[in-house]
């Protein structure tokens, strides 16, 4: 098939989150089987720098952007047959420090970046000569691409539109503007009603995606159904519920390539299933590393995330407060919300021969700690998916999750089947549930057999694109027939 791929971010080219790795790791597997597929995503500062293969096309963008009009060009990388990424440079937009943000602030101008760019994607799935029959667009930032298509068509006489399909990765950012920015897509103002982009009386971006796109998708079959009730909804529950039948989970993927433990760049010793001993070097390795006492007999708690609510942080810090008296160590790789990042260097002053806090973003130490670790903590609130547990496994590291959306779907407790059980979960929202759940890590610590059993069920528990792609690929099909 022929696939238009939007996306803000990708990896290897840019990245804050998990969207980054699923849109990358989408697209090289639908190419690798065979699909022509184009990705459109903004030309952020650096890239060149670092794939100096991008080249320029001869093809310049001059798209209407409220009452003025706005220049771009388009550049493009092959990155592999069938797989080409066309980068929209609009150097005013998105040369810039961050991807959404700076210290903490989002850009002021982020509906007119992300319009402009979403008008971008429409453009290209227009003119683009290979004619792509599926859009696929992702998160907010390019959720008005489905809309911005059927206008097209009912305004500008576009005969033969391309299906269209909108995963949400996060149903918690919605890209909600005042309205006057709504003026910046020059879309007559019919579509701003409740019944579309309008969300009390605001605009909503997201919402847009919902209300137009054919079928919408979103990142585990857990989520798909939890963000259908009030409580997960957002407040857009009830247009979710109306669109029920065109709404799918479809379990993210790992990129193994990318997130192994046998050739891996960053990890120094390689280990595998059937011989864990480079784990236990490369533990050991990481407490060097992160100033920690080295002893591989002292288990590790490792955690990499966004500081952010979702990520459960509040009863992370409270259930190490506690649990940090014992016989443990903690690492954590993060960066985000200034308040967070404060109260793990007040853990660690309290605390500074057991816990370190990386603040950052390193992919490198994420690799590292996914090893290194014994147990990996993941209590989020509510998670769409989420990929680190999902990498963990990978890495033998026994996670610790909470039981919601894709945490629910990817890890089975110690309790449940033995033949395939592979990590702690629980349920209440609390510091003690996860204090207790650590608990019982520990004690599983002291078990070497039952632990390498767990290890052995994780390593091989399998969440590999190809399947995930071909259930993709079954939904896009849905979209030609119709
Ligand atoms: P989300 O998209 O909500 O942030 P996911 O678990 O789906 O959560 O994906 C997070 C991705 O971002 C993973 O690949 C994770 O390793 C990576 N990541 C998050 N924070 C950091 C960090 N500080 N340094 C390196 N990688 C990070």
């Amino acid at each position: 098939m022929k696939i238009l791929l939007a996306s803000s971010e990708i990896h290897p080219y840019s990245k804050t989150g998990g969207l980054a790795d699923m849109v990358g790791a989408l697209a090289k597997t639908l190419a690798h089987t065979g699909n022509q597929v184009g990705v459109v995503t903004p030309l952020y500062r650096g890239i060149q720098e670092k794939f100096p293969g991008i080249t320029k096309l001869d093809w310049n963008l001059d798209l209407p952007l409220g009452s003025r009009r706005v220049q771009g060009e388009i550049w493009t990388l092959q990155v592999a047959p069938g797989l080409t990424i066309y980068f929209v440079h609009q150097p005013e937009f998105f040369q810039r420090v961050g991807l959404y943000q700076e210290n903490g602030v989002d850009y002021a101008d982020n509906a007119g970046r992300f319009i402009f760019f979403s008008k971008t994607v429409a453009h290209l799935a227009r003119y683009l000569p290979w004619q792509p029959e599926v859009v696929h667009t992702n998160d907010w930032q390019t959720a008005l691409v489905p809309l911005l298509i059927q206008h097209a068509k009912l305004a500008e006489g576009w005969g033969n539109i391309p299906g269209t399909c909108f995963t949400i990765h996060n149903l918690a950012y919605q890209g909600v503007f005042p309205a006057t920015q709504y003026g910046l897509t020059n879309l007559p103002y019919d579509y701003f009603n409740p019944t579309g982009v309008e969300f009390y009386q605001q605009m909503n971006c997201l919402k847009a995606g919902i209300a137009y796109s054919d079928i919408i998708t979103t990142v585990s079959p857990r989520y798909a159904r939890e963000i259908t009730t009030p409580e997960f909804g957002c407040g857009l529950d009830d247009l979710l519920r109306k669109r029920q039948s065109s709404l799918f989970g479809v379990l993210n993927g790992v990129d193994y390539e990318e997130w192994n433990t046998m050739k891996n760049p960053y990890l120094k010793l390689p280990y595998s299933v059937e011989d864990l001993s480079g784990k236990v070097e490369d533990k050991l390795e990481l407490q060097r590393e992160l100033g920690l006492p080295v002893d591989a007999k002292i288990p590790l708690f490792g955690s990499i995330t966004r500081l952010a609510d979702q990520k459960g942080l509040d009863i992370q810090l409270g259930a190490l407060a506690e649990m940090l008296s014992t016989n443990m160590q903690f690492a954590l790789l993060g960066s985000g919300s200034p308040t967070y990042e404060k109260a793990y260097r007040e853990l660690v002053r309290r605390y500074p021969t057991k816990a370190v806090a990386k603040i950052g973003f390193d992919q490198g130490l994420s690799h590292r700690i996914e090893a290194g670790s014994d147990f990996y903590l993941m209590p989020s609130r509510f998670e769409p998916c989420g990929l680190n547990q999902m990498y963990s496994l990978r890495y033998g590291t026994i996670p610790i999750v909470r039981i919601t959306g894709g945490l629910d779907d990817t890890v089975v407790d110690i309790t449940e089947d033995a033949d395939t059980a592979n990590g702690i979960k629980f349920a209440e929202y609390s510091a003690r549930a996860l204090a207790k759940s650590m608990r019982k890590a520990l004690v599983l610590y002291e078990e070497p057999e039952l632990l390498t059993h767990y290890r052995e069920n994780a390593m091989t528990a399998d969440f590999s694109w190809e399947r995930v792609v071909q259930e993709y690929l079954s939904l896009y099909q849905s979209l030609r027939r119709s």
